[in-house]
């Protein structure tokens, strides 16, 4: 029998599930703004794209699970994707050019690091690892959280290698893409290092394109799609089940309600559960996470090719080991310049235009109120990097207010909670079921995962239970 599912949110993962769900129920999704896409938004002027959000994406291959979870949502892979090999990290000074699959990865360590001799046993772990998200299988990812959760990324390397810069170089998607860093849960870290080795990718022509697909899917299996509309509180049954949705339709101020059977949740819970609800165990716990950062990001245009730049590289600093901390997260009062990614067009993407490349530094700043001039940052890209800096025209900065448009909670936040060991751990006792009270269901950022890859992981994790059920 069809269900009424609501969805709230038209970010990545609430098209996902209600993309995936409304083949068999009757799906509507509530998107306060009046563009879909949430964090994934692209803007497009002529052949330039200026990523608000997403854009460099792991864990998605043609083979692999979310491949799978793509070939039912009719999105042809070879036509929306390009693939990536390898990151550049820039440590020291130098660059490093680090594959991002598994057996090449293999290679480069026994290459460039021939004293090291724990490799295989290195790489076979990473492997079992991976084919526990490959299965999506629960028992097998709980195996790799039980071993690794409470331990750092630093202890799990050093049980592999000696050298110090290989272990900074495999830990280069820490601080760019999670925030995380060596002395945090290697949980994060390697589930990070696990999904790009996966597939790393970026959607052809940006990351709006398959919001547009996704859209495209609802419409064609009848779902409904209501934006402008702000979901303000779940109605819940004596603190058991959920009933429906308190919504408010932006343009004309009006508030209704609606019923429901089921609730999949993408936006930070604790703006929409009644207070009577906030006192449950779950709901303790969550208080307890700390909300993930946001951005500050800088694009110019790149004269020239410089510093064997690739489309995406990671700036690691000088001599990061004792200062990576302080050197995490970009503040008014940065002297120095601090962890970035750095990206640059990809040169097969059909809007890729040799004479007019625009680079994009990504920093992650504690929140958006943080105000961060323009100017000291390029002094600090000028300061660290001459090279390039002497490349650029142009540059300019989306605003933090910019940012507060597309990121969903007041502080701002790429990812949801902040990704350490103990926020790993919380947010693993109510993934995706909101345990506690019935029909709610917790999807994307706010969920244990994160990224478009977590997006479509927990979507599809929800679609099951259901489909479960169901039956
Ligand atoms: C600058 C930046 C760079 C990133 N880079 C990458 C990357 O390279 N690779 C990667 O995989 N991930 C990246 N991410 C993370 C990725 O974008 C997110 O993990 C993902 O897009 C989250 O999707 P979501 O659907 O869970 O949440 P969101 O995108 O936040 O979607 C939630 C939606 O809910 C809406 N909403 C909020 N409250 C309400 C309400 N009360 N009622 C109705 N609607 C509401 C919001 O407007 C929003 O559209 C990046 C994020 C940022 C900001």
């Amino acid at each position: 029998m069809k269900k009424k599912i609501s969805v709230i949110g038209g970010g990545i993962s609430g098209l996902a599930a209600a993309a995936l769900m409304s083949k068999e129920n009757e799906v509507i999704v509530f998107e306060k703004s009046d563009l879909l896409g949430g964090l994934c938004q692209t803007i497009t002027s002529g052949t330039t794209n200026y990523y608000l959000g997403a854009h460099h994406l792991g864990g998605i291959s043609k083979s692999g699970p979310i491949g799978k979870i793509l070939n039912q949502l009719a999105i042809d892979y070879d036509e929306t994707f390009i693939e990536t090999e390898y990151l550049t990290i820039l440590l020291d000074g130098k660059s490093h050019q680090l594959p991002v699959k598994l057996s090449e990865l293999s290679v480069y360590i026994t290459e460039n690091f021939p004293d090291e001799t724990a490799v295989e046993a290195f790489i076979q772990k990473l492997i079992s690892y991976q084919q526990a998200f490959i299965v999506n299988d629960d028992a097998l990812l709980l195996k790799m959280f039980m071993e690794t959760s409470q331990k750092s990324f630093n202890q799990f390397l050093s049980e592999y290698f000696t050298n110090e810069l290989l272990k900074k170089l495999l830990l280069s998607f820490g601080p760019g893409y999670g925030a995380v860093l060596g002395e945090d849960s290697a949980f994060t870290v390697l589930s990070l290092v696990i999904s790009y080795s996966i597939g790393a990718c970026y959607v052809k022509g940006g990351p709006q394109k398959l919001i547009h697909k996704l859209e495209q899917q609802i419409i064609t299996n009848g779902g409904k799609i209501q934006k402008n509309v702000e979901c303000l509180e779940l109605l819940v049954d004596k603190e058991t089940a959920v009933t429906g949705i308190r919504c408010k339709e932006l343009k004309t101020e009006t508030i209704f309600e609606i019923e429901t059977d089921k609730i999949i949740s993408t936006v930070f819970p604790f703006n929409i559960l009644p207070e009577s609800c906030q006192k449950l165990r779950n709901s303790t716990k969550m208080k307890k996470l700390e909300k993930g950062p946001s951005v500050f990001r800088v694009f110019a245009e790149l004269l020239e090719d410089v510093l064997g730049l690739s489309s995406d590289n990671t700036y690691l600093g000088k001599d990061t080991s004792p200062l990576m901390k302080e050197q995490l997260y970009l503040a008014p009062s940065s002297d120095k310049l601090p962890i970035c990614m750095i990206s640059l067009p990809h040169k097969a993407d059909p809007l890729f235009n040799e004479s007019k490349r625009t680079i994009m530094f990504t920093f992650l700043l504690h929140n958006h109120k943080e105000k961060v001039e323009l100017v000291a940052v390029l002094k600090l890209i000028r300061e660290a990097m001459p090279e390039v800096s002497d490349k650029l025209e142009a540059p300019f900065a989306l605003e933090n207010d910019d940012y507060s448009k597309v990121v969903s909670v007041d502080e701002g936040s790429v990812f949801g909670w902040i990704r350490t060991g103990k926020s790993v751990q919380n947010t693993n006792s109510f993934s995706p079921v909101f345990k506690g009270i019935n029909g709610l269901y917790i999807c994307g950022n706010w969920s244990t995962d994160f990224g478009v890859y977590g997006a479509f992981r927990s979507a599809y994790k929800i679609y099951t239970i259901l489909e479960e059920n169901a039956t």
